[in-house]
């Protein structure tokens, strides 16, 4: 026996899986009979947890969420699209007329300047999920369970 024992979370990790030690915590499990009794200790415990029933509330979860979400659901932009077909039309009519001068200055475009515009996509892709993640964060906290 040495003159350490195994930290509470080696413990606690050997009473999951002895594979999930180190070496030489699993050299010290091996010759320790106190570890071994606390490790089997942890072993009971875990297995008493995992027999408990499920947590019940003792108020309706689901109709506390459903009341607080929104009642009505968003209109479909019906401007946007209004302000968006005239946009995609001139596109279009501009790839037509000048498509294949387009693609002559594309393939002349340096991939620096190519590289350059992944990167600002990747920033701006970035930008929009840490936004939508802000939002899902602000409107889950105003929830409050009563
Ligand atoms: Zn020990």
């Amino acid at each position: 026996m040495t003159s350490f024992h195994l930290s509470e979370r080696d413990l606690q990790a050997a009473a999951e899986s002895s594979a999930l030690l180190a070496a030489p915590q699993a050299a010290h499990l091996r010759d320790c009979r106190q570890c071994q009794n606390q490790v089997a200790t942890y072993q009971h415990l875990f297995a008493a947890a995992a027999r408990l029933p499920q947590p019940a509330f003792a108020f309706d979860l689901t109709a506390s969420v459903l009341a607080q979400l929104p009642k009505t659901k968003p209109a479909f932009p019906w401007v946007l699209c209004l302000v968006a077909l005239p946009v995609v039309g001139v596109v279009g009519a501009f790839l037509a007329l000048f498509g294949g001068t387009l693609v002559q200055a594309f393939q002349e475009l340096p991939t620096l300047l190519g590289g350059g515009l992944v990167i600002v996509t990747g920033f701006l892709v970035a930008g929009q999920c840490v936004e939508l993640l802000a939002r899902h964060r602000r409107q889950m906290r105003l929830l409050s369970f009563s």
